[in-house]
């Protein structure tokens, strides 16, 4: 039977039939404590720059902080992100899902630096990422991000914004009645809760759209803060629009949705590219073993949760494929996906937006083969 984080089927459907939605979900993903191996690591302070529940800043290198979310005490923020503090200018990670968001990471910017901003950047568009970028147009803030980010956020949610709720949740709502297995009825009520939260957020958020498109051709791209250097780069396999900052003289990267930390990946958008990540996260492999990352969801972590998402995309793939093999159905297949106990406290997010379409791209990635 498979498992959602540690909570078994029935205290998960009690819980989001109780509050309904996104807010049991992310209750469902307490942030774990720092490694022990990063405790010790001297780039990282060991006392947050500031605290407030739903994120905290922390040091992360010279001139490096991190802002790493905590989904369970709120969905101010939902994403990581950061900023890069040289001597004459700064770079604002990520736009979260709030304004608010954005706001609380200006204002631990402001509380180590009066340095301007030179610009924002969202690592890629989906929304807990990006809902929270009207803070940067009133705050006469440039925002950049991957140069089809822009349309991807309008194409995806401006069709949410004032729509009718049972018109975005209704087909949903009648997959779950009509649905031919337990598991499979779970699995969308999974679905059930991401959407509605989605919703939610998408509604009672104005849109912002990043004013600086990011060119692919130009990767690698250098931003000089003065004394500090970070490098943009372009990688597939989340979203298709994903960017991460790099800065190499410290071994520091803010890798975005690329890394999940000991959770199941989200691969749900049409963009995503099973085997596009699985090449990216070798290349993260083949970086230096001391990189301090900075994941898009969880906790900050070095080489190991590379090792370790990379075991993840494995065993999905070894699961499949023996399905793929058998010719067991996609649509019954990627219901069918055991949870194994090494991974079985690893948020699923959604499943029809995690496991479920991780399995249907890759029986397409082998159909085309
Ligand atoms: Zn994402």
């Amino acid at each position: 039977m498979e498992q959602q984080a540690s909570f078994s089927r029935r205290e998960f459907l009690a819980k989001t039939s109780c509050f309904g939605s996104y807010y049991a979900l992310a209750s469902l993903i307490p942030l774990p404590a720092l490694a022990a191996e990063l405790s010790v690591d001297s780039r990282i302070s060991q006392t947050p720059l500031v605290d407030k529940g739903f994120a905290s800043v922390r040091q992360v290198g010279n001139g490096l902080y991190a802002t790493i979310s905590d989904p369970s005490k709120g969905y101010v923020t939902v994403c990581n992100g950061g900023f890069l503090v040289g001597k004459d200018a700064a770079l604002l990670i990520e736009g979260y899902t709030t304004a608010t968001g954005a706001s609380f990471q200006m204002d631990a910017l402001r509380m180590v630096s009066q340095v301007p901003v030179k610009s924002a950047l969202d690592t890629h568009y989906h929304f807990d990422h990006s809902m929270g970028n009207s803070f940067y147009g009133a705050s006469g803030i440039p925002l950049m991000a991957h140069a089809t980010a822009a349309k991807r956020i309008v194409d995806s949610y401006s069709p949410l914004q004032g729509a009718d709720k049972e018109a975005v949740v209704g087909p949903l709502e009648k997959r779950i009645k009509d649905a031919k297995s337990d598991a499979e009825r779970a699995h969308l009520q999974t679905d059930l809760n991401a959407v509605t939260g989605l919703f939610q957020i998408a509604n009672s958020s104005i849109l912002g759209l990043p004013n600086r498109p990011l060119d692919p051709a130009k990767f690698p791209m250098s931003i000089d803060l003065g004394g500090l250097t970070a490098v943009l780069e372009s990688l597939p396999g989340h979203s298709g629009t994903d960017v991460i900052v790099k800065v190499p003289a410290q071994n520091v990267i803010y890798a975005g949705d690329l890394l999940f930390s000991g959770w199941y990946p989200v691969c749900f958008d049409e963009k995503a590219t099973i085997s596009g990540w699985r090449e990216t996260l070798k290349k993260f492999a083949a970086f230096d073993k001391d990189t301090l990352f900075v994941p898009g969801h969880g906790q900050l972590c070095g080489q190991e949760c590379i090792a370790t998402l990379r075991e993840v995309f494995d065993d999905i793939a070894g699961q499949a494929e023996k399905m793929f093999k058998a010719g067991v159905p996609v649509d019954e297949a990627q219901h069918r996906y055991a949870v194994p106990d090494r991974f079985k406290n690893f948020p699923v997010y959604a499943w029809g937006f995690t496991i479920g379409p991780a399995i249907t791209k890759l029986y397409a990635e082998w159909q085309h083969k």
